[in-house]
């Protein structure tokens, strides 16, 4: 059995995700995946990190595109046998003064976001080991209060969610965009919010199936704090390793924390209030 343990950041070949990465390589005791959409980007960014002495590993993963998750996993399962932390970090935005329609805008965002995230999830859960850390990158506008409506947001932080139940909520915001009646429904007006707001439903999710199969992972959404990355426009005050501070406090493990949202300082934020 290989006994070494894995790490795997996607969307790492820049801003935060390129932090995490450098910080993993600094403090994680074993291999550190950098992961990235594109092969040459991701090469770049791993011969950066090789520069300052750190030993990175290269793999394109694609969050967007089944055929990259699985070819991943294939990659894996063959070289390593199974995964210890898994940083879901790959994310989008639209700028503010983006011409797409909120139709769209919806649909990229969730696509990544949301339901790119989760297939990750859902291709890689299989590999992760005993004691594994995953840890899915929100943000503060990720916290349940950003969707206006009542109704939503019981919806959203129902007890007896399931995955299939956020997944359709989030389809149901794409459809209520597409019929311009998303700010009607309730649900505002700011897509990359919605996806967020996901990933920390589904985030309580996932750790109750993994407790309910006894499985003893721990899965936490986390706000990385307002840095300065391509995301922010340069604008955010924190620097990329800044932001990678309270990834990588959970992603090292040595907490107790499961299915929690947690802030940039480390703090515990509670999500329903
Ligand atoms: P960047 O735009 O700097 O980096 C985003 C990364 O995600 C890039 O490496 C990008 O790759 C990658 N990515 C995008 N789509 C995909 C995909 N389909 N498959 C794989 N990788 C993909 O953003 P940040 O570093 O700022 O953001 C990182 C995470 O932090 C995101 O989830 C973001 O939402 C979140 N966040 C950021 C905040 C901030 O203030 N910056 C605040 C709160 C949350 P490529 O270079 O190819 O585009």
């Amino acid at each position: 059995m290989n006994s070494t343990k894995v790490a795997v950041v996607t969307g790492a070949n820049k801003g935060i995700g390129y932090a995490i990465v450098k910080g993993l390589c600094k403090h994680f005791n074993g291999k550190v995946y950098l992961t990235s959409r594109d092969e040459t980007r991701g090469i770049a960014a791993v011969n950066e990190l090789k520069q300052m002495g750190l030993q990175p590993l290269f793999h394109k993963l694609d969050v967007s595109d089944e055929d990259s998750v699985k070819n991943f996993k294939e990659y894996i399962e063959e070289h390593d046998g199974g995964i210890d932390v898994l940083v879901n970090n790959a994310g989008i935005t639209f700028t503010q003064d983006s011409n797409d329609s909120i139709g769209t805008r919806a649909e990229v965002t969730l696509a990544t976001n949301y339901f790119g995230t989760l297939r990750v999830c859902e291709i890689l859960f299989p590999l992760l080991r005993p004691n594994a850390q995953v840890v899915n990158i929100s943000s503060a506008l990720g916290h349940l209060s950003c969707i206006p409506s009542p109704n939503l947001r019981l919806k959203l932080s129902d007890p007896t969610l399931t995955i299939p139940h956020v997944s359709e909520l989030m389809n149901q915001f794409i459809r209520d965009a597409k019929n311009n009646e998303h700010v009607e429904q309730g649900w505002g007006n700011v897509a990359y919010s919605v996806s967020k707001v996901g990933i920390c439903a589904l985030t309580i999710v996932q750790q109750k199936e993994f407790d309910k199969e006894n499985r003893p992972i721990s899965v936490n959404s986390v706000h990385p704090g307002y840095v300065d990355t391509d995301m922010t426009n340069h604008t955010g005050a924190l620097t990329i390793d800044q932001g990678a501070t309270a990834p990588l406090y959970l992603a090292l493990g040595g907490h107790d924390l499961k299915g929690q949202y947690v802030w940039f300082d480390c703090s515990i934020a509670d999500w329903y209030a």
